[in-house]
C-alpha cells in the first residue's frame, strides 16, 4: 500500500464508482507531502493493467515500470523553466501544453490520459483561466488531478468544476500507530507538538535534541540565564525557535487562564508552575511580539539581536 493507512477510507471512497469518476478532481488538506503522495499513487494505479482488489498499482506491469516521469500517458505540469526560470508559478504556457497533450490519442488502446498539476496554488489566471474549458469538457478517458494544501488558493471558476476531496490528517490512534509501525515509537511524545502529524514528526526528528536545549533554559522562567541563549538555537532558523516559543508560552497562558494543556503533556507541571509566577499581561503581550517577529522572519533580519530581545522580554513575563 503505497498511501498513509489513515488515507484509505478516501481511497475506497473514490474507487466505489471506478467507471464514473469525475474527469476533474482536487485533493486538498492539511500536508502537501501527504496528499502528493496519494495522488501519485492514484495516478499509477489508474494506468496500471493489473492492479489488485483494493485498486492498487501491481508495480511489475508495463504501465507500472514507466513510472511517472516517462509514461507517455502521464503528464505532471510545472512551471515552464525553458522560458520562466525565475518562477515556481505555472503559467498559461503549461496550460496550453496540457490542453494538447490531453488532445492527442491516449499509447494505450481506450487508456486513460491523466494530468497532475500538484501545488496548484502555483497557477496563475492566466494559466487557470486557458484551463477551465478542458476542465469543462475534456477529451474523452480524461481525468486531471490538482493538488493543494489550502483550496482557497485555486480560482472559485476552478474549484466549482471540480470534485473536491478532502485529505486529513490521521486521529491521535491511527498516528501513534503508525509511529509504531515505522519504529518510532520514542517518538509518540512529541505528537502534540508537531500537530499531532505523524510525518512532520519523523521528518523533523533531528530537531529534538535542540527542542530539548531550548526548553530546559525555558523551564527556568525568571532565573533564566541570558548568557545560556545559544546560537545554535538559530540553526533552524528564526521562524522555527519563534515556533517554539510561540508554543511553550501560548501552553503557559493556557494553563494561566484554564489549566490547560496542549503541545507539551509531559512538562504540564513545570508549565504550571510557570503559569503561576506569570504575568497575563506581560504573557498576552509576548504572543503579540512573537505574531509581529513571525511576519518578518523569513526576510533579510538580523537574527540573533531578534533571539535576544525575544528572550529578554520571555524572562521578564515572570515575576519573583
Ligand atoms: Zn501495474
Amino acid at each position: 500500500m503505497n498511501i498513509y493507512p489513515w488515507q484509505l477510507s478516501t481511497w475506497n471512497e473514490i474507487f466505489l464508482n471506478k467507471v464514473k469518476m469525475p474527469h476533474a478532481q482536487i485533493f486538498y488538506g492539511y500536508k502537501t507531502q501527504e496528499i502528493n503522495k496519494f495522488v501519485n499513487e492514484l495516478s499509477k494505479s489508474l494506468l496500471c493493467s493489473n492492479p489488485d482488489d483494493q485498486n492498487f498499482s501491481c508495480g511489475k506491469c508495463q504501465n507500472c515500470l514507466w513510472g511517472k516521469t516517462n509514461h507517455p500517458d502521464l503528464k505532471i505540469v510545472d512551471s515552464d523553466l525553458e522560458n520562466d526560470n525565475n518562477s515556481n508559478l505555472i503559467n498559461i504556457s503549461s496550460a496550453r501544453d496540457t490542453k494538447k497533450f490531453l488532445e492527442l490519442t491516449s499509447h494505450q488502446k481506450n487508456g486513460k490520459k491523466i494530468v497532475v498539476i500538484f501545488d496548484a496554488e502555483r497557477l496563475t489566471v492566466g494559466a487557470s483561466n486557458a484551463l477551465l474549458k478542458t476542465i469543462e469538457e475534456p477529451p474523452d478517458n480524461c481525468l486531471i488531478f490538482f493538488t493543494v494544501k489550502d483550496i482557497a488558493d485555486l480560482l472559485p471558476t476552478i474549484t466549482s468544476r471540480c470534485r473536491l476531496i478532502s485529505l486529513s490528517k490521521p486521529s491521535i490512534n491511527e498516528a501513534k500507530n503508525f509511529l509504531v509501525k515505522t519504529d518510532n515509537d520514542d517518538l509518540i511524545d512529541y505528537l502534540e507538538l508537531f500537530n499531532n502529524s505523524p510525518i512532520e514528526l519523523i521528518n523533523e526528528k533531528e530537531s529534538i535534541s535542540q527542542i530539548h536545549n531550548v526548553l530546559d533554559e525555558l523551564k527556568k522562567g525568571e532565573k533564566i540565564d541570558l548568557i545560556n541563549i545559544n546560537k545554535s538555537w538559530l540553526d533552524n532558523g528564526l521562524v522555527w525557535i519563534i515556533n517554539l516559543l510561540q508554543k511553550w508560552s501560548y501552553e503557559v497562558l493556557l494553563n494561566k487562564i484554564s489549566q490547560g494543556h496542549n503541545y507539551f503533556p509531559k512538562e504540564k507541571n513545570i508549565i504550571h508552575q510557570l503559569a503561576l509566577n506569570a504575568d497575563l499581561g506581560k504573557l498576552l503581550s509576548y504572543q503579540k511580539t512573537l505574531n509581529e517577529i513571525k511576519m518578518y522572519a523569513q526576510k533579510q533580519v538580523n537574527k540573533e539581536i531578534n533571539l535576544n530581545s525575544v528572550m529578554i522580554e520571555y524572562k521578564k513575563i515572570f515575576v519573583e
